[in-house]
């Protein structure tokens, strides 16, 4: 059985889901998107992920054209209609189709898709060895050039970094700022561990709000650590003892290795290895 993918209230196989050339999506990356994951038939922390797709199209003067409550049956209709409990959503909203010209004023029907499907982002045994990341000379966009808050269909900074790491053989890559400080991966964000305590770049710093990375906040602090959101240069995270990454489809993942220098003994730390499996149990429910 093919696999049914929602757009703009009609589930299509996917082989014949498609959307217009003249999409503003298409031709300029105008509209935004969310990346979920469901476990055991339930989409985790759904609202945040509402509310920063809400959001970002609030920051690109882009309505959604349909209310939270039918965004979240359209999800679940595609969930079911898939047979998907343990899966990852794409959710897109796009200007829609117009005119060839940027002024989105002149184009309609904004489209809504939805995917759902399996995803497995690393091989598993990273999440035991921990991975290898460089960092990218491609800077973070500037928070006044656009913001990184904004979870937009334009990934090319992004994109352009995920380059530089695959050409070094790594498939993560870390950005930094304007300033020259640490601001996340190319897909996920960064934390390091020093002396028992969690390090992880402030908003500020020109990242993706993640929402795996609120809950690992959350659960870091549930267990009494002291998280400190606070500027980080590479410095830092060269002489961390441990250092991890997080976020929607790579859960927290350990990083044993960056810009050639092994983290403390190279071997994902004892903290990392808590919260991946607090993480998980968070997730499954167990
Ligand atoms: N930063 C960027 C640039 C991302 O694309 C993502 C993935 N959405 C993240 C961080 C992690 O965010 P989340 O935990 O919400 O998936």
């Amino acid at each position: 059985m093919s696999l049914k993918v929602y757009i703009s209230g009609t589930l299509y196989d996917k082989d014949d889901a498609k959307i217009s050339v003249y999409d503003h999506g298409f031709l300029y990356g105008d509209g935004v998107f969310e990346g979920m994951r469901s476990y055991g038939g339930r989409v985790f922390r759904l609202e945040p992920h509402l509310d920063r797709l809400w959001e970002s199209a609030k920051a690109i003067c882009l309505e959604i054209p349909m209310s939270r409550q039918q965004m979240t049956e359209a999800i679940n209709q595609t969930l079911q209609a898939n047979g998907i409990a343990d899966g990852y959503i794409r959710l897109i909203v796009t200007r829609g189709a117009g005119t060839l010209g940027l002024d989105p004023n002149r184009t309609s029907d904004p489209q809504v898709v939805i995917i759902t499907d399996h995803i497995a982002l690393y091989p598993d045994e990273l999440y035991e060895k921990g991975l290898k990341i460089v960092t990218a000379s491609t800077i973070r966009n500037h928070s006044a050039a656009l913001s990184p808050r904004i979870k937009s269909l334009n990934y090319l900074n992004n994109i352009l970094a995920k380059i530089e790491g695959l050409q070094a053989g790594c498939i993560e890559a870390l950005m930094l700022n304007t300033k020259g400080e640490v601001a996340e991966c190319t897909g996920d964000n960064i934390f390091i561990v020093r002396d028992g305590v969690l390090y992880t770049p402030p908003i500020e710093a020109g990242i993706l709000e993640g929402i795996t990375r609120d809950a690992v906040i959350e659960l870091a602090r549930q267990s009494g650590r002291e998280v400190r959101e606070i500027p980080l240069t590479r410095h830092d995270i060269y002489i961390a003892d441990e250092c991890f990454l997080t976020g929607t489809a790579a859960e927290v993942v350990p990083v044993v290795e960056v810009d050639s220098r092994p983290i403390a003994d190279g071997t994902p730390g004892p903290i990392t290895r808590e919260l991946v499996e607090k993480f998980r149990r968070l997730t499954r429910g167990d």
